[in-house]
C-alpha cells in the first residue's frame, strides 16, 4: 500500500503516534500506519498527491495533545506529522506572527514575547501546535478576554487532498472578500485540507496580571459571584474548581491550595489591580469564605495547581466532556448534570473556564461503566444543547462525538458532509473524525 512513498519522502515506523491525550478507556484503537514529516507544503503537496491517487487515508498530527482522539490514525495509513514545520517569522510592524503548523504555543507565546509582543490565548498544553489549535479552534483559560485561535488567524496555508496549495486571507484585520474559507477550515479538524503555515496576530504585551483566589462555600456562591463580576469587567481568566479538584491538584503539585475550607474554589485573573479589588468586594458579598491575594511567586504555584488537575485525574477517569453553555446557564446545566449523574451511578468531578461557559466534567471510571457511559454522555450532552449550549467548547468532535453531531444537528451534519466531500471527494483526509 505504501510502495513508492519512501522516493517522496522519509518513511518511518513509530508506535509513538498510535495514541494521544485521549483518556485510555475511550481512545480510539490505532490501525496500521506509516509517518511521514514533511518540511513545508511542497512536500505536504507531493504526499498528497500519492495518498489521493491511491486512496490511502491520510491522518494529521500535531502535538498529539487532543483529547477526542483526532490524531490516532484509526485506518491503515499515512500520518502527516508536522513536527519539522518549525519556521516563525515575526512582522512586528504589523503585528502578526508566520508560523508553520508545528511550530509549537511554547515557542509562538515566547517568540512574541522576544519581539514585545504577545500571543494571548492560552490553551492548556504548551506542546500544542499551532496547525493543531487551529485545526479544533482551541479556546483555554483566557477566552473570556481574549476570544479563542479563530480570532487569532488573519491568513492560512493549506494544502487540499488532491495536493493544490491555496492561501487564504492575509495579514489583514478585516475581510469581507467572499465566502470566508478560512473560517471554514478553522475548526475542520484536519477533514478538509492539511494546514501548513498561518499568519497569526499578535497583541501589545499585557499589563502585569493580578490574581485572586476564593474559596466559596457551593458551587452556586462560586458562580453567582462570577456572573455579577461579569456585569462590571471582563477578566483575563475565571477558573472553577470543585473541592475535590482543588485537592487533587495540590498532591500532584506538591502545592497547597490558600485554604482547606470550601466546597468550591476560584481563581480569577485581572489586567489591573483595581478590577481585583473591585472583584473581591462583589465575592464578600456572594458569601465567600475569604479572599486571597497571592504574591507573584505564589501566583505562579497556584496556576501549577491549576494546570495540574488533569495530570493527578486523567488515569481515574472515562473522559473529559467540554460542552459549553451560555455563563448564566451555567447552575441550572450543574444541577441537571448532576441529577443525571446520580440517575446513571457515576460520579463525575467538575472544574474548567467559568468564565465563557465551558465547564469540564470528567466522570470517573467505575466497574461496569461501559454499559451506561455511552446513554449517560448523550443525556448530558443533549441537555447542554437544551440550555443554548453546544457539545464541545474546544476539544473538537475528533472521533468521540460523532454520534451525538449527528443526530443533534442533522441539517447541519448533511450540509458539512457535502462541503467535506467538495474539498476531499475520496474522503481520504482524517477519516472518521467528525463524520
Ligand atoms: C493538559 C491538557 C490541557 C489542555 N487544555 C486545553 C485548553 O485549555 N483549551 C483547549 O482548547 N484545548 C486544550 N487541550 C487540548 C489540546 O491541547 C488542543 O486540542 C490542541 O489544540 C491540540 O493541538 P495539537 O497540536 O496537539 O493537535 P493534535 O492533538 O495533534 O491534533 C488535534 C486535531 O487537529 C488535527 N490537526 C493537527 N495539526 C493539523 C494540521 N496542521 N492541519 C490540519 N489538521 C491538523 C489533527 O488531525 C486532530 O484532528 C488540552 C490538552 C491537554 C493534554
Amino acid at each position: 500500500m505504501f510502495e513508492g512513498l519512501e522516493k517522496i519522502c522519509k518513511v518511518y515506523r513509530m508506535e509513538s503516534y498510535a495514541y494521544d491525550e485521549t483518556p485510555v478507556p475511550v481512545r480510539p484503537k490505532a490501525a496500521e500506519f506509516v509517518v511521514v514529516k514533511p518540511r513545508n507544503s511542497s512536500e505536504v503537496s507531493e504526499i498528497l498527491k500519492f495518498a489521493n491517487e491511491r486512496r490511502i487515508p491520510v491522518f494529521v498530527r500535531g502535538g498529539g495533545t487532543g483529547l477526542s482522539g483526532g490524531s490516532i490514525p484509526t485506518r491503515k495509513g499515512i500520518v502527516i506529522s508536522t513536527e519539522r514545520m518549525k519556521e516563525i517569522v515575526i512582522d512586528r510592524g504589523n503585528r502578526v506572527a508566520f508560523c508553520q503548523a508545528g511550530v509549537t504555543l511554547e515557542e509562538l507565546s515566547s517568540s512574541a514575547e522576544r519581539h514585545g509582543l504577545s500571543f494571548p490565548p492560552r490553551p492548556g498544553a504548551e506542546g500544542a501546535t499551532v496547525g493543531g489549535m487551529i485545526a479544533t479552534n482551541a479556546g483555554g483559560v483566557r477566552a473570556l478576554k481574549f476570544g479563542v485561535m479563530r480570532n487569532y488567524v488573519l491568513g492560512l496555508e493549506v494544502v487540499l487532498a488532491d495536493g493544490r496549495i491555496l492561501k487564504l486571507g492575509g495579514k489583514t484585520l478585516k475581510n469581507s472578500s467572499g465566502y470566508s474559507l478560512l473560517h471554514l477550515l478553522i475548526g475542520s479538524e484536519g477533514t478538509l485540507a492539511v494546514i501548513t503555515g498561518a499568519n497569526i496576530r499578535l497583541l501589545p504585551p499585557l499589563r502585569d496580571m493580578t490574581m485572586i483566589a476564593i474559596p466559596f462555600r457551593s458551587a452556586e456562591d462560586a458562580i453567582n459571584f462570577a456572573l455579577d463580576t461579569f456585569l462590571q469587567m471582563t477578566p483575563m481568566a475565571m477558573e472553577f474548581m470543585e473541592d475535590r479538584a482543588v485537592r487533587i491538584g495540590e498532591e500532584v503539585s506538591g502545592t497547597r491550595w490558600v485554604s482547606k475550607e470550601g466546597g468550591a474554589h476560584i481563581l480569577a485573573i485581572f489586567e489591573r489591580k483595581e478590577e481585583a479589588e473591585e472583584a473581591s468586594e462583589i465575592a464578600f458579598r456572594h458569601g465567600a469564605i475569604d479572599v486571597f491575594l497571592p504574591s507573584p511567586r505564589e501566583q505562579r504555584e497556584l496556576l501549577e495547581l491549576r494546570g495540574k488537575i488533569y495530570l493527578g485525574l486523567k488515569d481515574r477517569i472515562i473522559e473529559i466532556l467540554d460542552a459549553c453553555v451560555p455563563p448564566a446557564q451555567i447552575p441550572e446545566y450543574l444541577r441537571g448534570s448532576e441529577e443525571l449523574a446520580k440517575k446513571y451511578g457515576i460520579d463525575m468531578i467538575t472544574y474548567g473556564h467559568l468564565g465563557d461557559g465551558n465547564i469540564h466534567q470528567h466522570p470517573l471510571l467505575f466497574d461496569g461503566w461501559e454499559r451506561v457511559y455511552p446513554r449517560f454522555r448523550k443525556e448530558l450532552l443533549r441537555l447542554a444543547v437544551s440550555f443554548g449550549g453546544v457539545i464541545s467548547g474546544e476539544h473538537g468532535i475528533g472521533v468521540l462525538k460523532r454520534e451525538e453531531l449527528r443526530e443533534f444537528y442533522p441539517e447541519q451534519y448533511g450540509l458539512m458532509l457535502e462541503i467535506k466531500k467538495i474539498f476531499d471527494p475520496n474522503m481520504i483526509l482524517n477519516p472518521d473524525r467528525i463524520f
